[in-house]
């Protein structure tokens, strides 16, 4: 193969190669130019019938098209709060259309426009593992002084387990209430599957110190730990951390601190511990839409959280420096893996009367994955 057989995307010169390989049908080429115009029509045709969700982290192309944009909290109680759509094109990642299946009724249907959007993080806790871990502690004699709390970023059956064992779903919106619930009820918390969300929120929000929290691996007997260092320990911690958020680093934040003077550091709770104690301010992709809109006009903010948000928030608040905390291009490959083509795809495709990506959870896996939801809906 040569050089010039190494065809750009959407450049129109082989629209047989931008085909997507996991669809069936046509899925229309990212360089078709009647692309945004079937989506506009596809979209009135659906009118009332359909609700489109969209992540904060979702390309320009697919947010346009949102009737609700938000972060994996707010998402979630859109949809449980959504009687009347059939269908919920979920432009997101799958453990969110998941969540939004457990919590709509049985006629509605959510939709993954491309069912390749996973979450790497998600995928570092399975049922096994956790499973595995549960028997442990019981062997230990722990686990009935112990309460999963779950990140919304897992799997339905993670989410199942957590209901069944009388725990709660989190997310990073509510992490700090969360733990605290779970605190009032037992002396330990198992935190899955983002170690660095459970870390901070417990040493930064609640005063707990390192020592406190233990990290379980799941690829080694007893997650790697003692005996002792697991009776001992108030936070078990996953070994799981989000692949974007895991990359910002101190040297990224003196970077920036040297390059924009008067800049304020804000960063999502997925960032490492040391990147959030150095930071100015840290808060959950609504926080810090919410925080960056309502500063001052002049103000100056280097964002670590997930690139496509940075650059919508840049561009939403031109009286202020709205920059990028690392410097290399930092985006979620799953969730850029929703594009156009596919949202056209899977709306033209339900127009023709083809249920195409739907998500349905089993419903003896929704059945407790639907208590630790309404759990963290409650709180
Ligand atoms: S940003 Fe991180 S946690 Fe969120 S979907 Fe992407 S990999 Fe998963």
């Amino acid at each position: 193969m040569s050089l010039s057989d190494l065809l750009v995307l959407g450049q129109g010169k082989d629209l047989a190669s931008e085909r997507g390989v996991s669809c069936s049908g046509e899925l229309p080429a990212a360089s078709d130019p009647t692309l945004v115009e079937r989506a506009i029509a596809a979209r009135a045709t659906l009118g009332d019938r359909a609700l489109i969700l969209g992540h904060h982290y979702q390309r320009d192309e697919v947010i346009r098209f949102a009737d609700i944009t938000g972060d994996s909290f707010k998402l979630a109680q859109a949809a449980a709060d959504q009687s009347s759509a059939e269908f919920i094109f979920f432009c997101g990642v799958h453990f969110m259309a998941e969540s939004a299946d457990i919590l709509t009724s049985a006629t509605q249907k959510v939709i993954l426009p491309d069912l390749a959007a996973g979450c790497s993080m998600a995928d570092m806790a399975t049922a096994n593992q956790v499973d595995q871990c549960w028997k442990d502690l019981e062997k230990l004699g722990v686990a009935s002084r112990t309460t999963p709390v779950t990140y919304m970023n897992s799997s339905a059956a993670i989410k199942s387990f957590t209901g069944e064992h009388g725990g709660t779903i989190c997310t990073s919106s509510n992490a700090q209430k969360s733990l605290e619930w779970a605190f009032a009820k037992s002396e330990k918390v198992l935190f899955m599957p983002d170690q660095h969300l459970g870390r901070n929120t417990a040493v930064l929000s609640l005063g707990l110190s390192l020592e406190d929290c233990v990290l379980w691996n799941p690829w080694k007997p007893m997650g790697g730990l003692t005996e002792d260092e697991i009776r001992r320990a108030k936070m078990i911690l996953w070994r799981g951390h989000c692949s974007v958020h895991g990359r910002f680093s101190i040297e990224s934040i003196h970077e920036v601190r040297a390059r924009i003077p008067g800049v304020q550091v804000i960063v999502h709770p997925e960032c490492q511990y040391e990147v959030v104690s150095a930071a100015d301010v840290v808060g959950s992709t609504e926080r810090i839409i919410q925080i960056v809109s309502q500063s001052a006009p002049g103000s100056k903010w280097a964002v670590g959280t997930e690139l496509n948000l940075v650059s919508r928030l840049a561009a939403n608040n031109p009286d202020k420096e709205v920059v990028f905390l690392d410097k290399t291009v930092c985006y979620c490959s799953t969730m850029n893996r929703i594009d156009l083509p596919h949202l056209v795809w899977s709306m033209e495709s339900i127009i023709a009367g083809h249920i195409v990506n739907e998500i349905k959870v089993d419903p003896r896996v929704a059945k407790y994955a639907k208590l630790a939801l309404e759990q963290m809906l409650a709180l």
